[in-house]
């Protein structure tokens, strides 16, 4: 079967990266979560002191720090995931914090940071068979995308499952701490000049808020098998 391109874009904590990572592993695709390598820019920018104490990013020198950092992806024998891999080493877990969270956005919005993680993008995706999950996927990375997806969900309970993934890692916050800082990060996302989050024309709308995980993707590979990139056995995903 013709191999494709995926793209899932969307508001923070919709379940993109869940649905592109079952998606990969029943297609046999690769998967890369375009978020982990901007989380990862903003976890070297905290760790070099690139933000000042009112939380502002210094973007002159976050350019100029631009060639010393390098982000990509190494497969994890134990999870089966990629982890992200920030100059050499492992910082899937470091990334996913609220710290990390809250200033993600500064740093995803300064043009020279999007060019080198876009680039990156285009060049690990080049060869098809791949999912990318993000915010500029369909419209930025690849307009070309076989399959488009822009995924919704109701703010609360996107919260809910935020804070129950945030407490599983031994972080605890309140339902409202957890959304105020969704819905920042979304206006930020949302109203940002480069590249800002929006829903390619040619997108299929997935509000998955009363969506169980197999739902979402029995609705996608019945979408995939439409189109005729797989075959109505493939389409099962039991
Ligand atoms: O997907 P995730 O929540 O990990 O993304 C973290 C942040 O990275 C987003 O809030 C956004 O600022 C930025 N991002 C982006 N473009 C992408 C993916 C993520 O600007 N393609």
């Amino acid at each position: 079967m013709q191999k494709i391109t995926i793209a899932i874009d969307g508001y923070s904590s919709c379940g993109k990266s869940t649905l592109a990572k079952s998606l990969a592993h029943k297609l046999g695709y690769n998967y890369i979560d375009t978020g982990a390598m901007y989380r990862a820019v903003a976890l070297y920018a905290l760790r070099h002191d690139l933000f000042d104490e009112n939380k502002n990013l210094n973007k002159e020198e976050m350019i100029n720090v631009l060639p010393l950092i390098d982000v990509e992806f190494e497969l994890n024998p134990t999870t089966h995931n990629s982890d992200v891999i920030l100059n050499g080493e492992n910082v899937e877990r470091e990334i996913r914090t609220m710290e990390v969270s809250d200033l993600v956005s500064k740093v995803s919005a300064v043009k020279e940071v999007r060019e080198k993680m876009v680039a990156s993008q285009r060049q690990m995706g080049k060869k098809k068979a791949v999912v990318l999950d993000g915010r500029d996927i369909g419209t930025e990375v690849f307009p070309k995308a076989e399959l488009k997806l822009f995924m919704i969900a109701d703010p609360e309970v996107r919260a809910k499952r935020r804070q129950v993934e945030f407490s599983s890692k031994g972080q605890y916050f309140t339902i409202d701490e957890v959304e105020m800082s969704l819905l920042k990060r979304d206006m930020a996302d949302i109203s940002r000049e480069e590249s800002p989050l929006t829903q390619a024309e040619d997108a299929v709308v997935l509000d998955n808020s009363d969506l169980s995980k197999e739902e979402q993707l029995e609705f996608v590979l019945k979408l995939i098998a439409d189109l005729h990139y797989i075959s109505r056995e493939e389409q099962s995903h039991h």
